[in-house]
């Protein structure tokens, strides 16, 4: 094996236990610790002396320990506090321990010169304190000079300190830095003016003392920029390759329908907007084409998506061809078929609903009318759709919200060369969108029906409650319906569940005493979740108060008020899809925010966005600025690899570059065959696994 690919547990220092741990971290293998960058830097080169501290900025300090003590405080179940005193010529301040003061007292106790570095803070006595400082031991002929560094700050595991993080990462690096292979082509590094791969990555974990400290903090070194340019030329490659040995396989040729499309028209009691006629036609020439087509249509909740999806399937249908239509939920895939089935009915296309709730037997005769051809369109769950059922000619799969809040798992029905029609309502962010689904083609559905208003929010402290309850019982005295939405924090499910329950029960005995409360939570089994929704839904409940979010994606014109709790776990662009669920009906929805008690200013000014943004792309770029792409890339379900070097909202210029880069390359080199090609396949493989199938182009 190539010691890149070695257990970290073979470094020095890192036992089994460590290893766990860093596994759970996400780092395996030496060479994943080469690449774990530092995220920030501190300054170490200067000492200045105590009595230049100042409170509340990080410093280094060179001196001694002249005295130490240590204080058993009643109320900490007898666990002791360690208090130090550090002084130089000009001074002395406290360093504190409060845990392991035991360990520390025996440390400490263990040399005359130290180097301590920590932020300063007033000490409750009135002088100046550092809480758990870094400190070394500066021996009595020790230059205290080669002492100073710009020191690198990693993300970690709680339970392995950064002493011992920067240790594996330096091991790792003087060891096997050398080993680390470009995916950059050679003639590209020298274009684009990068310096060595092995050089960025020593210079990154071991900034020189002479660093540019602000270049470092901005990761804007000729070091970040290389290897941000290297992940991402690397991803950007990989993306573009996949779209190439996509559009290299022979899909159907299922042609326009035109006459189809105008009667189809003709039987809605509305114009369809600009948008949904230039996304129909996008959709319908990619279907008319040799190619397979691999398209995700964006737009908000509400923008008329299944419009677009029903004239896709119309043309597979008069081509020809069965379609499948998927949703996440029973519910929304009988909401689907509710809404398709009269279009359908008028235009001859026979249609089935492939439901959980169906007996083996009904089940049973419409997988074999698939089989045989006798049914053109089925609507069903993606599990009951991908299971077992087998189509005589399946054309089209239309793949509507599969993703949990932008997390795009996407599916394929296997062995089939059928069209793909993605459906999302969470608007990507045109950089995310080349990451997540470089090899997509992407259309938006950006422009809402006429007449539609947008949502009124609102964000409340949790005191203006009474209020927004006597707004609800108002509302629903009218007949209107109103939802109240937890978020679902996974480590403390129980909580969520708890607040939620005693919420619903206490509405139901208090405020909202002559109203029905349902309650919908993540532990109730499916069919239990559908049981509730569809009395909401039919309206025998008048409020639903629900921990879970997904099960909301269905249509209820009446609902006119979404409530949602702890708004500030959300990120901006769940609370835009969630509040999309109200004012579809006539009258104007209402969307309430209602802030925890101790939000920072920065979290309100965060929420208030949501006040004045009514474009789902718009809060989805500003989502992405505030919170990062975590909430899209998170899990790394998403079928693009992580990235560890590249920030995909202050590298979008680099992205783009390595994006062309990549393209040119690939022009010239479409199988990978040249020498020059070699470490990109490798990389390519490395990181994409069997996700390419580089055998293939080779
Ligand atoms: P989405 O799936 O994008 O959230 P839907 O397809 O469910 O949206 O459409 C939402 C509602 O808007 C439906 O009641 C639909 O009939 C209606 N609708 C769709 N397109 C138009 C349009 N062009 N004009 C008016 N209403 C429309
Ligand atoms: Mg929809």
């Amino acid at each position: 094996m190539a010691p890149l690919e070695d257990s970290v547990q073979f470094l020095k220092g890192v036992g089994p236990r460590k290893a766990e741990l860093l596994h759970n971290a996400g780092i395996d293998t030496v060479g994943d610790l080469i690449f774990w960058l530092p995220f920030r830097y501190e300054d170490r080169r200067r000492f200045p002396t105590v009595s230049a501290a100042r409170i509340g900025e990080e410093g280094s300090f060179l001196g001694a320990i002249t005295g130490v003590r240590e204080v058993r405080p009643r109320g900490r179940r007898g666990r002791a506090i360690l208090n130090a005193t550090f002084s130089d010529e000009s001074g002395h301040m406290a360093l504190v321990w409060f845990n392991q003061a035991a360990y520390f007292k025996k440390v400490i106790a263990g040399a005359e010169r130290w180097l301590v570095y920590g932020r300063v803070e007033a000490s409750r006595r009135g002088g100046l304190q550092l809480v758990h400082p870094d400190i070394e031991a500066v021996g009595e002929s020790e230059d205290p000079a080669a002492l100073a560094r710009i020191l690198p700050v990693y993300h970690k595991p709680t339970d392995i300190s950064q002493a011992a993080m920067r240790s594996f990462v330096a091991r790792a690096v003087e060891a096997n830095v050398t080993r680390a292979r470009s995916g950059v082509p050679e003639p590209v590094r020298k274009r684009m003016g990068l310096c060595p791969l092995a050089d960025a990555l020593r210079f990154v974990h071991s900034p020189p003392p002479d660093a540019d400290l602000s270049l470092l903090a901005a990761a804007q070194t000729d070091s970040h920029k290389a290897l941000i340019f290297e992940e991402l030329f690397v991803l950007q490659a990989g993306i573009l390759l996949r779209k190439a040995q996509r559009s290299a396989e022979r899909g159907l040729i299922m042609p326009a329908a035109p006459e189809g499309i105008s009667e189809f028209l003709s039987l809605l009691p509305f114009e369809p907007t600009g948008a949904q006629r230039r996304v129909m036609a996008e959709v319908s020439k990619d279907m008319a084409g040799s190619q397979p087509m691999n398209r995700l249509v964006q737009g908000d909740v509400g923008s008329g998506k299944t419009v677009v999806a029903y004239a896709a399937i119309l043309q597979a249908v008069r081509a020809g061809y069965q379609a499948a239509l998927m949703a996440p939920t029973e519910l929304l895939a009988e909401q689907h078929f509710a809404t398709i089935t009269p279009w359908a009915r008028a235009q001859g296309i026979k249609t089935a609903l492939l439901s959980g709730q169906l007996g083996a037997a009904e089940a049973r005769s419409i997988r074999d009318a698939l089989e045989a051809g006798d049914l053109d369109l089925v609507v069903g769950t993606h599990a009951l759709v991908q299971e077992s059922t087998r189509f005589r000619s399946l054309g089209l799969a239309v793949i509507d919200e599969q993703h949990r809040f932008g997390v795009l798992q996407r599916a394929a029905l296997k062995g089939s060369a059928a069209d793909t029609l993605l459906l999302s309502a969470t608007p990507i962010p045109r950089t995310l969108s080349l990451v997540l689904f470089g090899d997509l083609d992407v259309s938006a559905l950006d422009e809402m029906p006429k007449g539609r208003k947008p949502v009124v929010t609102r964000v409340i402290r949790s005191s203006a409650r009474p209020r927004l309850l006597e707004r609800m019982a108002a509302a629903m005295s009218e007949g209107r319906q109103c939802y109240i939405v937890y978020p679902l924090v996974e480590e403390s499910e129980k909580l969520e569940l708890a607040d939620a329950t005693s919420m619903a029960e206490s509405l139901q005995s208090g405020a909202f005493k002559s109203f029905r409360v349902g309650l919908l939570h993540g532990r109730m089994k499916a069919e239990e979740k559908d049981a509730v929704m569809r009395r909401f839904k039919a309206g025998d409940l008048d409020v639903l108060v629900a921990t879970t979010v997904i099960e909301v994606g269905i249509d209820v014109p009446n609902a006119s008020i979404m409530v949602v709790e702890h708004p500030e776990r959300f990120g901006l662009a769940q609370l835009h899809q969630l509040r999309g669920r109200v004012g579809r009906g006539a009258d104007e929805g209402f969307c309430c925010l209602v802030a925890g008690p101790e939000q920072s200013p920065e979290s309100l000014e965060r929420l208030r966005i949501m006040e004045t943004t009514s474009d789902g792309f718009d809060v989805a770029e500003a989502d992405l600025r505030l919170r990062g792409p975590g909430e899209y890339i998170g899990t790394r379900q998403s079928g693009a690899p992580g990235l560890s070097a590249a920030n995909l909202v202050r590298d979008v210029k680099t992205l783009e570059m390595a994006r062309e880069e990549a393209d040119v390359w690939l022009r010239d080199d479409p199988g990978l065959s040249q020498p020059e090609s070699r470490m990109l396949r490798h990389a390519l493989e490395k990181r994409w696994g069997d996700r390419l199938s580089l055998a293939e182009v080779g």
